[in-house]
């Protein structure tokens, strides 16, 4: 059997152990594979491309709860780090206790709707919240977020040693995760090409994806 070789790298040899968690949904993982998204360039040589760079910044909508209790949508969409800036942000003004909303009076303002915070937040919360998760995503590479984001979607801690311990690779499917292995191992590299033809690849990859989870293609040791 000629096995193929991956793009993808594993950042560890140890896959096999204990965990029972399992999650594969070929179709779900194939269609969001990670893209780079490239387009050709209009300028200069017809054979440049350029990679577009995606804003990776969080952001709330953070809204006055007061305001929208009377039918009236009164917010801005503000960085994530700074969106417990009621004050900065031209929302609110000096209260006896707190900011109060410059149109309604309420201290009461609410992160409506949010974008980028890697799982961190979710629905709605107040801006505080959203401004303390802003500030801990600052610490996380941007090409970790993604990592990140399926670390979280998978109900573990927001514990990014954990994360990266825990971190296999990113791979289109189980097969493509088991050739890596292989091959980053050289388990089969002294064996008989005869029996190398009748190697369950699929069977194989089952069992190691035993003792993960993947969410969205980016697999983990689960235990
Ligand atoms: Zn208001």
């Amino acid at each position: 059997m000629q096995l193929r070789r991956p793009g993808d790298g594993l950042n560890t040899p140890e896959l096999i152990g204990g965990g029972s968690c399992i999650s594969i949904d070929y179709g779900a993982t194939l269609a969001l594979t990670r893209r780079r998204e490239c387009r050709p360039s209009l300028e200069g040589s017809s054979l440049m491309t350029n990679t577009i760079t995606q804003d990776l910044t969080p952001r709330a909508w953070v809204g006055c709860l007061g305001c929208y209790n009377v039918g009236s949508l009164n917010g801005l969409w503000l960085d994530g780090d700074v969106c417990d800036d009621l004050i900065a942000a031209g929302l609110a003004i000096d209260g006896a206790h707190s900011p109060i909303c410059k149109r309604c009076g309420s201290d009461e303002f609410n992160v409506f709707d949010h974008e980028n915070f890697a799982g961190i937040i979710t629905g709605e919360c107040p801006p505080s919240q959203a401004a303390d998760a802003a500030r801990e995503l600052a610490g996380v590479d941007d090409n970790e977020r993604e990592i990140l984001a399926a670390w979280l979607a998978n109900g573990m801690p927001f514990d990014l040693d954990a994360m990266r311990d825990a971190y296999i690779g990113e791979y289109s499917h189980d097969e493509a995760m088991a050739e890596e292995y292989l091959d980053s191992t050289g388990l089969l590299d002294d064996a008989p090409e005869f029996l190398v033809r009748y190697f369950d690849l699929a069977a194989y990859a089952y069992e190691l994806a035993q003792d993960m989870f993947e969410i969205n293609g980016h697999y983990f040791r689960a235990y």
